[in-house]
């Protein structure tokens, strides 16, 4: 994989909101992780198997040393959704993929012969999969492809619900993809993005940072002035 190889979370990021991906290069990276989704992770390598409590919680207590009562009270809340569905059991987890067409790289949770899951620590949505998520796959789905010269489909697996839901990919879907993939080269290439305002921002944590430029300011020119 080439060292300039785009990661899908920076093409997520971008398509979420461009200045957050540019403002995210230049800030000390986070490698926090939200507590539900290190819990639904944990459960995922269990689907398709016993579901056994105890044994998970263990394996809580390894990966996230510090968890409380809290991440132990959302283990039982997942695993009760989960319980009322039948799961496939992968054959690989966490596999590392890539593209050297669009040269691109991710990592998918849970990988079948012939599709693969992504697992999420929220509810389903009402209808479909979340807009974000189906980017995800898109782009999962070309590198395995691309991997396996077959093609490989993909589905959402939101563990809060225990709900499974298909992507089915569009040609919209693609250029959602190429899109986004553009926003990325182009904040690589220094060019600062416009900040888009909107419901976004009251989750986004770069909104202190988030100005309004008065004039476009490149990468370059934003590191000299620290
Ligand atoms: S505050 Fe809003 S515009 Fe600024 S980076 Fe975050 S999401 Fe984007």
């Amino acid at each position: 994989m080439p060292a300039n190889s785009v990661s899908v979370s920076d093409i997520l990021r971008a398509s979420i909101c461009p200045m957050q991906l540019y403002l995210a290069k230049s800030s000390p990276a986070d490698f926090s992780e939200p507590l539900r989704y290190s819990v639904a992770k944990q459960i995922s390598y269990h689907l398709g198997d016993e579901l056994d409590a105890a044994e998970i919680r263990e394996e809580l207590k390894l990966t996230i040393p510090d968890c409380g009562e809290e991440a132990f009270r959302v283990l039982d809340e997942m695993l009760a959704a989960c319980r009322k569905v039948t799961w496939r059991q992968a054959l690989t987890y966490d596999m590392q993929v890539d593209s050297g067409k669009y040269n691109i790289h991710g990592r998918v949770d849970r990988v079948f012969d012939d599709s693969f899951s992504i697992i999420k620590g929220g509810k389903a949505p009402t209808h479909g999969v979340y807009a974000s998520d189906r980017l995800q796959a898109v782009c999962y789905s070309i590198c395995l492809e691309e991997m396996y010269g077959k093609e490989f489909y993909g589905r959402i697996e939101y563990l809060g619900s225990g709900t499974i839901r298909s992507v089915v990919l569009s040609p919209s879907d693609k250029r959602v993809f190429l899109t986004a993939l553009k926003e990325v080269e182009k904040v690589r290439r220094g060019e600062v993005p416009r900040p888009i305002r909107g419901e976004k921002c009251k989750r986004c944590r770069f909104a202190e940072k988030c100005r309004p430029l008065e004039k476009p300011h490149t990468l370059l020119e934003r590191l000299k002035k620290k």
